[in-house]
């Protein structure tokens, strides 16, 4: 077969002769197209607003399950592709724009989020570097966090695609501090590095020191106190036998949130333990960090000014769209020192397009990554820290009512402590033994999310199945939580009843 350069020209010449004016990808007519846009922008914020009328959640029709169709190999006009996505997406999405989704920890979004949506797709931003003022807005928002959690206002920080990636992160700094630069080349190499945090940490924790390379084992899971809070005694106790051990602790991830509970670790008594025994000390923050908007919550986040490192999430408490989060780290040179690279063909002046150093890219390890700051910044604007932290003390405030009329039920328990804007329960009755009760109350949860009566998550509390109430939600109302309480004594009766054997509460 010959390749020679005539024939290459000659085939793809016509192609080029025929448009070499107009772009193959954009609308023929800038007119229609707009008005096929603002229909999308109108059904979109008809979906934001009408949210709460619909089901939080529905189980999904086949038809919205079906994945066979092939690739498409010709296209259809926008509005048939936005019409499928009315029909099979926006009916059945998630719930946690509806005011009663309270599964897990999510956030609900903001109608001024569909427009930073907009914005940020006209700019197509790489933040990954360069000299362009997505770089700064970015860097801006950052310094706004430093001065959020009273740190050096000139501290390391990169937005993320969520507190997994930014814990990973924050401990891959902390292990440089540990190792030193060697770590870059060498690796673990036969180190024995471990860390803590406590047996109500969140699972990313273990998913980054796995990534690390150090095994599962090598984070030391320390016991809780009844206030399902870490037992400072019992993590120092740990670090004392694994140094006479031999081995290297470096990091102690504390949570401030706790996910199933809510629970705040006493911060500056980690702060202390790690001082004493040269640690880095971790921020998990994920969603509970962000009390520090609320000037009457901050208190409780004392002594995190003096963590290392802080990971939070905007697109769960700040209601910012999916997915933007944020790493901070107190000391930038490390940070720096961690991540950054100098290759040349990416760098070598610091002027021009290629300018800014140092980029976005040197905090972390995406090099074309989108413009996630957008959100927050625009959200910060817009309401201002005070009424984001306002939304946050009114979802404390209705989990603490909450807590209260759970105490006043005979037919509900209350598992843990209300210490932030967590409730967990359980619908108890006499009749039937404890795993059976277990099971009734899985079921319990599933049956108000299929009914579309409200979505709680469950979770395992000391051995027990709670039915768990994360209000990070600011369309949630006082009247949405009382249809609750209403609804699962009057569920678990009725599954009692219909149960009988106690096979009949295994999930299907
Ligand atoms: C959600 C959550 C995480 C993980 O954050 P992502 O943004 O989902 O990656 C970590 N810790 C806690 C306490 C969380 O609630």
């Amino acid at each position: 077969m010959s390749c020679s350069k005539s024939s290459r020209i000659s085939k793809f010449e016509s192609l080029f002769v025929e448009d070499q004016e107009k772009s193959l990808l954009e609308p023929a007519d800038w007119g229609s197209f707009r008005e096929e846009a603002h229909r999308a922008l109108d059904i979109a914020l008809d979906f934001a607003r009408d949210r709460a009328k619909a089901p939080v959640w529905a189980p999904l029709p086949e038809y919205a399950r079906n994945i066979e169709e092939g690739l498409p190999r010709s296209g259809a006009p926008l509005t048939t592709v936005v019409d499928e996505i009315q029909q099979r997406v926006l009916p059945h999405t998630l719930g946690n724009t509806h005011p009663r989704f309270w599964g897990w920890v999510n956030g609900s979004g903001t109608p001024s989020g569909i427009v930073s949506q907009l914005l940020n797709g006209a700019i197509n931003a790489n933040v990954g570097g360069r000299d362009h003022s997505p770089i700064y807005i970015e860097r801006q928002l950052i310094r706004w966090m430093c001065e959020l959690f009273d740190y050096p206002l000139d501290a390391g920080g990169i937005v993320c695609t969520g507190t997994s990636t930014a814990t990973l992160y924050g401990l891959a700094v902390a292990r440089h501090r540990t190792l030193g630069d060697d770590v870059r080349q060498l690796g673990n190499q036969d180190t024995r590095l471990v860390a803590y945090c406590s047996a109500q940490a969140h699972v990313s924790v273990s998913k980054a020191i796995e990534l690390m390379g150090l095994g599962s084992d090598a984070l030391r899971a320390i016991p809780v106190q009844d206030d399902f809070a870490i037992n400072a005694h019992a993590l120092a106790e740990q670090i004392v036998a694994d140094r006479a051990a031999g081995l290297q602790p470096f990091a102690v991830i504390s949570s401030v949130g706790s996910v199933n509970t809510g629970a705040i670790d006493d911060l500056q008594a980690i702060n202390a333990i790690c001082a004493e025994h040269h640690c880095w000390h971790h921020v998990d923050g994920a969603f509970g960090a962000l009390i520090a908007l609320s000037d009457t919550m901050r208190p409780r986040l004392a002594g995190i000014e003096q963590a290392d490192s802080i990971a939070f999430d905007f697109h769960k408490w700040m209601h910012v769209p999916y997915s933007s989060a944020c790493l901070l780290v107190r000391d930038r040179e490390e940070h720096l020192a961690t991540f950054a690279t100098a290759h040349a063909y990416l760098k070598g002046e610091n002027r021009g397009v290629a300018g800014g150093a140092p980029w976005p890219n040197d905090f972390g390890i995406d090099l074309s990554r989108g413009f996630s700051a957008l959100g927050p910044w625009m959200l910060l604007k817009e309401m201002g820290s005070q009424r984001l932290g306002a939304a946050i003390e009114r979802n404390c405030r209705q989990a603490a009512w909450l807590g209260e009329q759970v105490d006043a039920h005979p037919a509900l328990e209350r598992l843990a402590p209300v210490s932030l804007n967590i409730v967990c329960f359980r619908f108890v009755t006499g009749s039937i033994g404890a795993d059976q009760l277990n099971r009734l109350n899985r079921h319990l949860v599933v049956e108000l999310q299929c009914r579309g009566i409200a979505v709680p998550s469950f979770t395992r509390l000391n051995g027990n199945t709670a039915i768990r109430v994360c209000i990070a939600n600011h369309r949630t109302t006082r009247a949405d939580l009382a249809a609750l309480i209403e609804a699962v004594p009057l569920l678990g009766e009725e599954l009692l009843r219909a149960g009988g054997e106690p096979a009949a509460f295994e999930l299907q």
